[in-house]
């Protein structure tokens, strides 16, 4: 088959990480279960900040939330190599801005999940990416943004949404963990 899956948030952890990194850089402490109750994409709120200063704090600390130790999800890494070991072709397909791109991919090789080169799409706008993953006749993508799955709703690929507390109402098949998760 032919698979392709998001990455922020669907293969990695990243908006934690990126909670962390805004407690260390606000000094606050708010607490994760705060986090767990965000019913947005966005985690600004979580830090009393609005719309305009979250996205300022968001892309100011984008090299430190894209290239550090962010945590792969349990398992995600394992659940690739094994598709990929079986014979399935895996795409990639992140909206991150074009300018990070490549160390992305370098990244993304670098925490030991199976890339192409040819494989790896970056740098789209949320909506474009329905484009893509026609063009590239998927049989299944995983991703967890509202947004995003909202545009997939009508096309033959098999869509999953990863489970997270912001996409709650999107229906859909979900992955809780890439651990337990089978593709049947
Ligand atoms: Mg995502």
């Amino acid at each position: 088959m032919r698979i392709g899956f998001d990455i922020d948030d669907t293969l990695i952890n990243l908006r934690e990480h990126a909670f962390h990194i805004y407690n260390k850089k606000l000094n606050t402490q708010i607490g994760l279960e705060i986090f767990r109750e965000l019913k947005t994409v966005e985690i600004h709120e979580a830090f009393g900040l609005d719309k305009v200063q979250g996205g300022e704090m968001w892309k100011s600390l984008l090299e430190e939330i894209y290239f550090t130790d962010c945590p792969t999800f349990n398992g995600a890494v394992e659940f690739l190599n094994n598709l990929h070991q079986k014979g399935h072709e895996i795409f990639y397909i992140t909206s991150r801005p074009k300018d990070y791109c490549q160390r992305t991919r370098e990244w993304i090789i670098n925490q030991g999940f199976p890339v192409k080169a040819e494989h790896f799409f970056c740098g789209m706008q949320d909506q474009e990416k329905i484009d893509i993953i026609k063009e590239l006749n998927l049989d299944v993508y995983f991703d967890d943004k509202p947004a995003v799955l909202e545009t997939l709703k009508n096309i033959p690929t098999k869509i999953f949404v990863k489970d997270q507390s912001y996409n709650q109402n999107v229906k859909l098949p979900r992955v809780t963990e890439w651990t337990t998760f089978t593709i049947d």
